[in-house]
């Protein structure tokens, strides 16, 4: 053979032996690949469990078919609060370790309200006292955090809003969250004890971890009485579950920095029958009452839900005096009966009459209602 010929074989097998080391390589790689994957099928299968109570040494965990074992916790577990989950060894009950899933936080958007409200302070009717202190107390913090580290004092967590239903509790937390960009979670209590029956704590905490996330956040929580009520007697397991809910609630709001971005208010009818715990000071110790409007508020809602509505020639002034005694919902009720009548009378504009019947109406079905709770 030439000795160009003897070059081009050696070249030949030279890029040969370079191939067949990458394909080794691979096979190698593979190999130890399938190598784990068999190690990982050989180990018998964790059981994911929930932490109901933890001790100093020791914790509750319940299994999924529901029993509940009394198991030993190792350093590793330091931390671990009612409500985690862990991986736990089946043949033993040995915890391996916390439990976290990348899915949590997702099961927590399910099940409450996110918004970023468009609702400004001029849609407000009234509740002149009242907005001045939400801005004092959860605006101000939000937006100029400085002042309050200038004078070296303390803003509260959160505001609690009681009163009769629709005077615009709701309404007063929307306007603020708008007002400092913040995200809105709402929480109805009710919903959290009805539905989330052993969850409800993992909830709370799962909760204020998103709102820390998107802060500035105001978490809402509407019917806080649900949870927060006080109770003589803890007996039965739903109202241990409650109250486990409620302690996990006063947990998570200690646990968070005043200056966090992360606000809560409570809202609630029923403030005679609270857990003072939950309006101890450093928790919502700003306690706001938001009452039926007077003469001047009822006047201010009525322009309010009127402004887009093509009205005939009406004195507003002499038609609010009609109207005292609903609250804000039930004036934004006549405005919208008012509107209906309209409609089926076929006309375009709204006249007087219209509001008078639309007004005749909404307190036809307020007495239905009272009679219902009355007398069922
Ligand atoms: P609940 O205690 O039943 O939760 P709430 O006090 O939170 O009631 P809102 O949900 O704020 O009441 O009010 C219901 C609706 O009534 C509002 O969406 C708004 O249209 C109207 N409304 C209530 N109060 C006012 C107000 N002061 N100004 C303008 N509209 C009002």
């Amino acid at each position: 053979m030439s000795e160009n010929g003897l070059e081009k074989e050696a070249y030949v097998y030279a890029s040969n032996a370079h191939r067949l080391e990458a394909e080794n390589k691979i096979l190698k790689d593979t190999v130890t690949q399938l190598k784990g994957q068999l190690d990982s099928l050989r180990e018998n299968p964790l059981m994911v469990c929930e932490v109901k109570e933890v001790f100093k040494e020791d914790a509750v965990i319940k299994v999924p078919n529901g029993n509940e074992f009394l198991v030993n916790l190792h350093d590793g577990l330091k931390g671990l609060k009612a409500g985690d989950t862990v991986l736990v060894e089946q043949r033993n009950l040995n915890i391996i370790r916390k439990h976290v899933t990348a899915s949590k936080k997702f099961d927590v958007e399910k099940y409450v309200i996110i918004e970023k409200p468009d609702l400004s302070w001029k849609d407000i009717g009234g509740l002149k006292e009242q907005i001045e202190q939400v801005k004092e107390v959860i605006e101000l913090p939000l937006t100029r955090p400085e002042l309050f580290k200038k004078v070296g004092i303390t803003p509260p967590k959160g505001i609690l809003l009681y009163g009769e239903p629709g005077t615009g509790k709701t309404l007063l937390a929307k306007a603020v969250a708008s007002s400092t960009d913040s995200t809105f979670i709402q929480l109805v209590g009710s919903e959290l004890v009805q539905k989330f029956i052993g969850e409800g704590a993992k909830l709370v905490k799962d909760l204020f971890q998103l709102a820390r996330e998107k802060a500035p956040t105001i978490i809402f929580i509407d019917e806080m009485d649900a949870i927060a009520a006080n109770r003589i007697e803890v007996g039965t397991s739903g109202e241990r579950e409650v109250q486990r809910t409620f302690m996990q609630l006063l947990a998570e709001i200690d646990g968070f920095d005043p200056l966090d971005n992360v606000k809560i208010i409570g809202c609630t009818n029923r403030k005679d029958i609270l857990d003072a715990a939950i309006t101890r000071p450093g928790r919502l110790d700003r306690l706001i009452e938001v009452g039926l409007p007077d003469k001047e508020g009822v006047l201010e809602i009525l322009k309010v839900h009127t402004k887009k509505m093509p009205l005939l020639k009406i004195d507003l002034e002499k038609l609010s005096k009609k109207l005292i005694g609903l609250s804000g919902a039930e004036i934004k009720s006549v405005c919208t009966e008012a509107g209906y009548y309209t409609i089926r009378e076929n006309k375009s504009k709204i006249s007087l009459e219209a509001f008078h019947h639309a007004i005749e109406k909404v307190k036809n079905e307020e007495l239905d209602k009272a009679h219902e709770i009355m007398f069922g």
